[in-house]
């Protein structure tokens, strides 16, 4: 049974990186028909706030990515890894170390200004046939993990290849502080073996922590398990990912007007590839998604291909469910959607021109609010040369069948009538009625609206 898990630390909001590995953990465990966990890594009190917590989750929540166990938070389990310090004692595969954080700085620089690398020297660690100093009184020890001297620890990386490093390179690490608590890279191990995990499936940023815990899972006789490391997302512009290039947390995308399954598809192929195949569903990429087609370079945020999929999953989208997205982003703006014109009806109009649900929302917002045409609008627009045509089209209207090709023919006569170009009266009915001078086809356009408010958006053509 393959179980994969995500642990962000709740510090932040649940960033597009962390949301990538998210989604290949989970696809993972999706394809074969594993199992996902979700396990809050909250150790760092000082920068862990529930409302972090609540980030991950509610991304997680909007992503679709549903773990089958948890979330489990460390901070739940101190008996737990407690319990498993105090087994490691008794078994002498970890040790009471009272050098103080003060002597280790003296031990640190001492070594610096001999040119050698900085490192706990050992004086604590029990070997055979060695007397140990007697515990000095009034110093609460550290535990430290009693790391081997001797060969290479390495995995196969199932993204990255082998990586080996020599034990010899390896400090005995702290496990526990001097309060007792747990250290990060100790709480990972314990948990991973507690949940079983098959396959570790993390950002490289932890390349370095592998060979430590490793060690230790070793020394629990743990099953120690696969390691995937994914390379980072560079920014549009190849630099390391950050709040410079916009939305970075997962909710901005939301706020921004993105839907989940663009997202999520643009995710999936972030570092990961299936031919040439640019957009499928999760339904899909769980089918097809493995870890020999995950790149081990980095990859390239690209703003214009998450947008091309938003406006294509908006294209696809059902029109009452875009309705529903929309409505509350109006709403939070102080519009009122009224019954006519209806939501629905303007959405399946304009949701091909556009590349999201915000711009969804400027579109319809028009349609809800009272307009006022400003003065320059109107001496643009309503010159000596349209206002004939568009008085006899609103003389016209308030008898037109109201449907398209009605509409059309009436605007057709009205310009006919007048010898003009299309453009001389569908621009000021265009900016008249949305204040905006590119909309869709105009007649399809004003069987939008209710013809009493076409009526009184155009009244001022008879006041002029
Ligand atoms: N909590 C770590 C992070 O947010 C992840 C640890 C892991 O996946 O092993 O970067």
């Amino acid at each position: 049974m393959i179980r994969t898990r995500f642990a962000p630390s709740p510090t932040g909001y649940l960033h597009i990186g962390g949301a990538r590995t998210a989604l290949f953990s989970w696809a993972f465990a999706r394809h074969h028909a594993g199992q996902f966990i979700l396990r809050i890594e909250d150790t760092d009190v000082a920068r862990s706030t529930p409302e972090a917590v609540q980030a991950i989750i509610d991304g997680m929540n909007w992503l679709g990515l549903t773990h089958d166990e948890g979330p489990f938070y460390q901070m739940q389990r101190m008996d737990r890894y407690k319990e498993v310090i105090k087994k490691m004692l008794a078994s002498g595969t970890a040790y009471y170390c009272y050098t103080t954080p003060e002597e280790l700085d003296r031990m640190r620089d001492e070594q610096r200004s001999q040119g050698l690398k900085p490192r706990y020297d050992g004086t604590w660690r029990p070997e055979a046939g060695k007397t140990l100093p007697p515990a000095p009184s009034g110093v609460q020890p550290v535990v430290r993990f009693k790391n081997p001297t001797e060969g290479v620890v390495g995995w196969d990386d199932l993204v990255k290849g082998r990586i080996e490093i020599a034990n010899s390179e390896l400090d005995d690490l702290i496990i526990a502080r001097q309060d007792g608590t747990p250290t990060y890279n100790f709480c990972v191990v314990v948990d991973d073996w507690d949940m079983r995990i098959t396959h570790v499936i993390r950002g490289d940023d932890h390349v370095n922590n592998t060979p430590r815990q490793i060690n230790i899972l070793k020394a629990l006789d743990a099953e120690v398990p696969l390691y995937a490391h994914l390379s980072m997302i560079l920014g549009d512009d190849g630099q390391k990912l950050s709040k410079r290039h916009g939305a970075v947390s997962v909710m901005q995308y939301h706020e921004d007007g993105y839907l989940p399954e663009a997202v999520l598809n643009y995710l999936a192929r972030l570092g990961w590839s299936h031919g040439d195949d640019e957009i499928f569903s999760m339904r899909e990429f769980c089918g097809w998604f493995d870890l020999d087609h995950i790149t081990p370079s980095a990859a390239q945020f690209n703003t214009e291909k998450l947008n091309w999929l938003n406006a294509h999953y908006i294209k696809q989208a059902d029109n009452a469910r875009l309705a529903d997205l929309v409505k509350p982003r109006l709403e939070a703006r102080g519009v009122t959607v009224a019954q006519s014109p209806s939501l629905e009806a303007i959405i399946s109009l304009y949701k091909e021109r556009i590349t999201n649900l915000n711009e969804l929302a400027d579109a319809a917002e028009v349609f809800y609010i009272d307009l006022t045409p400003t003065p320059e609008i109107l001496a643009q627009h309503l010159t000596p040369e349209s206002l004939p045509a568009l008085r006899d089209f609103v003389a016209g209207i308030a008898e037109v069948s109201w449907e398209a090709p009605a509409i059309n023919a009436l605007i057709k006569h009205c310009i006919g009538a007048h010898g003009l170009k299309m453009p001389k009266l569908a621009m000021p009915l265009r900016v008249l009625l949305t204040g905006q001078a590119q909309t869709p086809s105009v007649d399809a356009l004003i069987t939008l609206f209710p013809r009493e408010l076409v009526l009184k958006r155009l009244a001022v053509a008879q006041t002029i």
